[in-house]
């Protein structure tokens, strides 16, 4: 049915570029009267916490006055019921079906014949989406038509739900931009700030909004815009004389018209407008070109319809200019929370982290190195906020809630109190921890753990020694490789190396050999894969690249003179060749440091990372060629589980505490005790409290973990008798979920009244 598939792709091309919620449920509705030849189009938007959930929030064809008036409960009535079916239905005659409720003076009973179709999202009924005729029943075409069109519909509505504009379609409370915005929990804490918004390769779409006030204020951005507009009506003036002599007259005459309507005309005049009433210019633009892209998209003239493609092309190439000369410097607030699309590492290296208090992004998960990066730096982080409305956040006063994932914009008073209640009582918990800085991490039986800290942000080591660690249980090599612009030499790297082994002198420290690809990029060496994550990344690129490999451990072996406490860690070992092949190249380096020093070097230990599961099945070989072992429980759970870690849409079904991985987990062990060979865990799993309670369960007695976390851990391992850990992992293990398997941990931590070390408050 071609010129269905065409109908629809333009109403979704409406709907895409629609100013608002409710504009784009109008544009559906009114579509689908001539899509589908229907008499009545609907739209019911699911409200969850009200008592008649299913209210109408558009239609076409009823009387007058229904909107926001029409509402039933999942279950009642035939709209009812496919919500409640969560399928699609259609009826020959909806008067005559059981469930059939009238709706008074909406006039329907004259369009008897009904088709409707759930809007879902994520497993959650949003709404439902209905058309009626007086005859003609519907077909399959049209249910595949109907069920299509609501998943884009879906998706504009959560879009709305997270910005909050879906709520002020009820209340119509224009002025407010309060929201809770629902992500994943990526790192403990909670915390308040000013949103201060990263945005990476500026589109129309990701503009952030902000608003001017005075007259020196609208006086500049006017001049901004119009030395923009300026210098691309000159750039279009160029590239058409250029085009008209390879070009027909008529193509190259797009140029023209192009900067014509950059001279004179509602593009100009209606942006001038708005930032006169207090727009700044890229949002004033922006608006304008919406606008304008609706009237043109909207129009049945298939030639002008397209016309909103070279308006949208005008508006970006005046946008880049307009944003390319607003890099004023950054001034950040006192304490603040970085916002995006996607974070990056080198982000945080811009900012000043004194004022960072945490980091909301649309993308990414628990065990992103982002999120890792925030829990090293003992602040809250909430990840993967689907459609997160970024570009309206700069300058609003946000709490984040890195125990929920949930992020509170502008929360009203009531709530806002209860929040700051919470912050308080999380900043007592961690006061009270302190006092735990010099004493021993040893359970209630007398039984002592060891913990360590990750480290490799930043040279000042400050925090990591404030925690109380015994040594540093994995050094990230790759995060001052990532803050670069080219790879460090072997100089460079001594002197970060050296500066880490010296400050925990007497102390084991563990560095890692380079671990990047997957979702660690170095700019200057860009590796373009389908699957990284399967691809070319850790000890595979190192052992490609002997010269990289060899530079960063002769920089380590030369740190390591004279203050002996150097371990090297290898990452991504999928099996034994691979720890050989590794383990020639550490003795080459070290015959070549040795001679060069003139002095005999000891050989430094060496360990294997555990997080390929094909290396559990070469435990014992590998145990027996190295003399320490490191479980990633981050990479582990995701290639165990097939679960991609920096996928937001899955991170529900990402867990290391799954019975699965525990099992593997105690394969490992089980194989290490065979080869008297020590274990550590250095993933994030370590770090959570109910992590830790697990893994010292199954016998683990060296925990490396962020040194925001190792307090709370202390704490809960002071807490219990490792008699009591090991009768909780042995009821764990039988169970089927990874949520039972918390669930149980969190009962155990909250009959200890340590519930605030996992949540905010009490
Ligand atoms: C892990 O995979 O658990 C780990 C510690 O390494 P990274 O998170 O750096 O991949
Ligand atoms: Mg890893």
């Amino acid at each position: 049915m071609p010129s269905l598939i065409h109908t629809l792709q333009k109403i979704v091309n409406k709907v895409d570029h629609a100013p608002d919620i409710q504009h784009a449920l109008d544009i559906i509705v009114d579509s689908l009267i001539t899509a589908l030849n229907a008499d009545i189009s609907s739209i019911f938007i699911n409200y969850e916490d009200a008592e008649d959930n299913l209210v109408l929030m558009a239609n076409r064809g009823f009387h007058e006055g229904v909107i926001g008036q029409v509402k039933l409960k999942t279950g009642n009535g035939v709209v009812g019921t496919v919500a409640a079916k969560a399928e699609p239905v259609r009826l020959d005659n909806a008067l005559e079906h059981k469930n059939y409720v009238h709706f008074e003076g909406s006039g329907e009973e004259a369009y008897p014949i009904f088709m409707g179709v759930p809007i879902i999202s994520q497993r959650e009924v949003l709404g439902v989406l209905v058309v009626q005729r007086a005859e003609q029943s519907f077909n399959n075409d049209d249910e595949a038509f109907l069920t299509t069109l609501a998943t884009q519909l879906a998706n504009a509505i959560t879009h709305a739900q997270h910005s909050g504009t879906m709520a002020k379609l009820q209340t119509d409370d224009s002025a407010s931009v309060s929201c809770t915005l629902k992500g994943v929990a990526g790192a403990p804490g909670i915390t308040m700030g000013q949103a201060v918004v990263i945005s990476h390769g500026i589109t129309l779409h990701s503009v952030p909004d902000k608003k001017i006030a005075g007259d020196d204020e609208i006086k500049q951005q006017l001049e901004r815009f119009g030395h923009a507009v300026q210098q691309v009506r000159d750039t279009l003036h160029e590239q058409a004389e250029r085009m008209q002599q390879v070009l027909p007259a008529e193509e190259a005459a797009l140029f023209i018209a192009y900067a014509q309507m950059l001279e004179a005309g509602s593009l100009l005049d209606d942006t001038h407008s708005r930032i006169e009433q207090g727009d700044w210019a890229p949002t004033a633009w922006r608006k304008t070109i919406d606008e304008h892209c609706d009237i043109f998209a909207s129009m049945d003239d298939e030639y002008l319809a397209q016309r909103s493609d070279d308006i949208r092309d005008l508006g970006r190439r005046v946008l880049q200019i307009l944003m390319s000369s607003q890099d004023e410097v950054r001034v950040y607030p006192h304490q603040f929370i970085l916002v995006g699309e996607e974070i990056a590492a080198s982000d945080m290296a811009e900012v000043p982290l004194e004022g960072l208090k945490a980091i909301i992004s649309e993308h990414g998960s628990s065990s992103s190195h982002v999120a890792i990066l925030a829990h090293a730096l003992g602040i809250p982080a909430v990840m993967g906020v689907n459609q997160l409305p970024y570009t309206q956040m700069e300058g609003l006063t946000v709490v984040v809630d890195g125990y929920t994932g949930e992020a509170y914009v502008d929360p009203k008073q009531a709530l806002l109190s209860e929040l700051l209640n919470s912050i308080q009582q999380e900043e007592q918990i961690v006061d009270s921890l302190k006092v735990l800085k010099n004493k021993p991490a040893v359970t209630t039986d007398g039984y002592r753990v060891s913990l360590y800290v990750n480290s490799g942000l930043m040279s000042d080591h400050t925090p990591s020694l404030r925690s109380g660690a015994e040594g540093v249980g994995l050094y990230r090599t790759e995060i001052p490789f990532q803050i670069r612009e080219s790879f460090p030499n072997e100089e460079e790297q001594y002197h970060i190396y050296r500066n880490v082994l010296e400050t925990f002198s007497g102390m084991p420290v563990v560095l890692r050999t380079l671990d990047v690809g997957g979702d660690k990029p170095l700019s200057y060496f860009p590796i373009k894969e389908d699957n990284p994550f399967l691809g070319w990344r850790g000890i595979r690129i190192t052992l490609d690249h002997p010269d990289i490999f060899i530079t960063q451990v002769r920089a380590m072996m030369r740190a390591n003179a004279g203050i002996d406490n150097l371990h090297i860690l290898l990452p991504m070992i999928s099996g034994v060749q691979e720890l050989e092949d590794a383990l020639i190249l550490i003795h080459r380096a070290k015959d070549e440091v040795q001679e060069e020093l003139e002095q005999p070097l000891r050989f430094p230990r060496v360990g294997a990372m555990i997080e390929v599961p094909s290396s559990i099945y070469q435990i014992d070989d590998i145990c027996r060629l190295v003399d320490f072992i490191s479980i990633g429980t981050n990479d582990l759970t995701q290639y165990l589980l097939a679960v991609d870690r920096n996928n937001e849409a899955v991170a529900d079904l990402f867990s290391a505490l799954h019975p699965s991985v525990l099992r593997a987990m105690e394969d490992i062990v089980a194989g290490a005790n065979r080869q008297n060979t020590p274990v550590s865990v250095c993933g994030e799993l370590a770090g959570d409290p109910m992590g830790a309670m697990a893994l010292m369960g199954m016998g683990i007695e060296s925990l490396s973990m962020s040194a925001g976390s190792l307090l709370r851990v202390k704490k809960v391992i002071r807490s219990f008798s490792h008699a009591e850990l090991f009768e909780f992992f042995a009821e764990t293990k039988a169970m089927n979920d990874a949520q039972d398997v918390r669930d149980f941990y969190v009962e155990q931590l909250d009959e200890r009244g340590l519930g605030g070390l996992i949540r905010a408050g009490n």
